[in-house]
């Protein structure tokens, strides 16, 4: 199931970039622009539900926060549990916790121990908005593992191939981008 090269052209011409955001030298890419584009939305979405369905997954697990907003409606779409990944300190019960490098300092998140179920093994597709160093889906991928589920494939809607985080969470699990920023 690929992306055809208009609908890969709609993507790509609904995400804004920002100059110095939140700090000079970042080009933040902006997915708020295709979220509020239902032509664009509507392309992303049902993409990934197409790719996905085949997949026989059982839950999608978010990064905390721009990996919730598309990972919750794929898990509807494909009739599956989704699982929020959080940052540090707001999940209410027991949690198992990781933490990962920052280009300056450390952070740490965390999912709900009992998250993906009581029988173990169950097949979850992590997704987030963007990879860039790879660090928090890496620390993602590997509390999903922790919880004695299986962490089947990653999946971004944007992936910076200017840094080598595609390569190094390649060595964990499977890696599907939709757009490539080189
Ligand atoms: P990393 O752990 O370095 O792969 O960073 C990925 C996380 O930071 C994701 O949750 C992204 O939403 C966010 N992020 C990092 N760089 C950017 C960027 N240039 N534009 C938008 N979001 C970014």
């Amino acid at each position: 199931m690929k992306l055809s090269k208009t609908e890969r052209k709609i993507l790509e011409n609904s995400i804004r970039d920002i100059q110095d955001f939140p700090k000079e030298g970042i080009v933040f890419k902006d997915i708020t622009t295709l979220l509020n584009n239902k032509e664009a939305y509507s392309v992303l979405m049902n993409h990934l539900y197409q790719k996905y369905k085949a997949y026989d997954l059982e839950y999608i697990a978010g990064i905390d926060a721009r990996g919730f907003i598309f990972g919750a409606a794929l898990a509807q779409m494909l009739q599956i549990g989704f699982v929020p990944i959080r940052k540090k300190g707001k999940l209410p019960y027991t949690t198992i916790s990781e933490k990962y490098a920052l280009e300056y300092g450390i952070d740490e998140i965390e999912v709900h121990i009992d998250a993906f179920g009581a029988e173990k093994g169950a097949r979850v597709l992590v997704i987030d908005d963007l990879i860039a160093t790879g660090g928090t889906a890496n620390a993602a991928a590997t509390l999903v593992n922790q919880t004695g589920a299986e962490c089947v494939e990653a999946c971004f809607i944007i992936g910076l191939t200017f840094l080598d985080g595609i390569k190094k969470l390649e060595e964990k699990t499977p890696v599907y981008t939709l757009i490539e920023v080189a």
